[in-house]
């Protein structure tokens, strides 16, 4: 199977949806070995572009539902692979799909294979989380730093949010850097491939929905003032300031730290203590 990728120079790369085209096959190649596909598995793209991987995934043997937002990408898409019944397009913001409805129509947890567009790569992990029992795991191509922040431990400079919430299911891991001669056009910066697995026996049991939106909450908070201390830092939760000093004290955390500073561990036994007892925001 060939794709129009490799006849057609990209003409019309929009910068607003982070529109850089693979173009390098052996890079295509490296992402399929990383995602395993095996014969017949559902696999999720977000953006499939001019459909390069799109193309190697469907030759792995993937069923693959794909979501992309350009109506002139849409058009060139259908026009590819019209004739492939194991190719079926989702024209819509990736950010707007319902993943766990998109899951429970092909009864499947579904493998996300995707070249994010960068624009958009933390709300979507942000919202892979929240639906995380609609996949089976992820293989992302992400900005170098984003992925780093991705794969990051606790208490090192890359630590943010998505490092700590990606704990509270599996974990990522940094698998290979791709240059950007690889793409057309050509970005600024190096991208690098993670792998993110999800754990049967993940830190918020499967079904515990009402414990991952106080850690959330908490996580956001502890990051969102990065120079407070954390008791001041998580009175951005809305609850009384006894409240948190109590919810510290019963977990042994001392309220001078600065919220970087906490471990995961740290931050899921402070949510377990302020579940129920802080406001949650959707
Ligand atoms: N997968 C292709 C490849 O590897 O060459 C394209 C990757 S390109 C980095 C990102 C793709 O995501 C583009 O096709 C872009 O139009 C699409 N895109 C951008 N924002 C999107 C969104 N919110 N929802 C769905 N697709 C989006």
């Amino acid at each position: 199977m060939t794709n129009s990728t490799e006849n057609k120079p990209v003409r019309f790369a929009k910068k607003s949806l982070g529109q850089n085209f693979l173009v390098d096959k052996n890079v295509v190649a490296n992402i399929i070995l990383a995602a395993g596909i095996v014969e017949g598995e559902r696999v999720l793209e977000i953006g499939p572009g001019t459909g390069l991987l799109t193309c190697a995934l469907l030759e792995a043997g993937a069923k693959v539902v794909a979501i992309e937002k350009d109506d002139e990408l849409c058009k060139r898409l259908k026009r590819e692979f019209a004739e492939n019944e194991d190719f079926t397009l989702i024209e819509a913001d990736a950010l707007e799909v319902d993943f766990i409805e998109l899951s429970e129509k092909y009864a499947t947890r579904l493998k996300v294979v995707s070249n994010l567009p960068y624009n958009i790569s933390g709300p979507v992990m942000a919202k892979f989380l929240e639906n995380y029992r609609a996949f089976s795991g992820f293989i992302l191509m992400l900005q170098k730093e984003v992925a780093q922040r991705f794969a990051a431990t606790s208490g090192t400079k890359a630590c943010g949010i998505l490092s700590v919430l990606i704990r509270a299911y599996g974990s990522a891991r940094m698998l290979f850097d791709v240059s950007p001669n690889s793409f057309k056009p050509r970005p600024k910066v190096t991208s690098t491939v993670v792998g993110i697995t999800l754990f049967e026996d993940s830190a918020i049991p499967i079904g515990d929905d009402a414990l991952y939106p106080v850690l959330r909450q908490v996580v956001r908070a502890a990051f969102g003032q990065r120079r407070k201390t954390l008791l001041n830092a998580l009175k951005a939760l809305g609850c009384e300031p006894e409240v948190l000093t109590d919810a510290l004290a019963s977990v042994d955390i001392d309220p001078k730290r600065r919220g970087e500073t906490l471990s995961f561990e740290e931050f899921l036994n402070l949510a377990k203590e302020l579940s129920g007892k802080v406001p949650v925001v959707s």
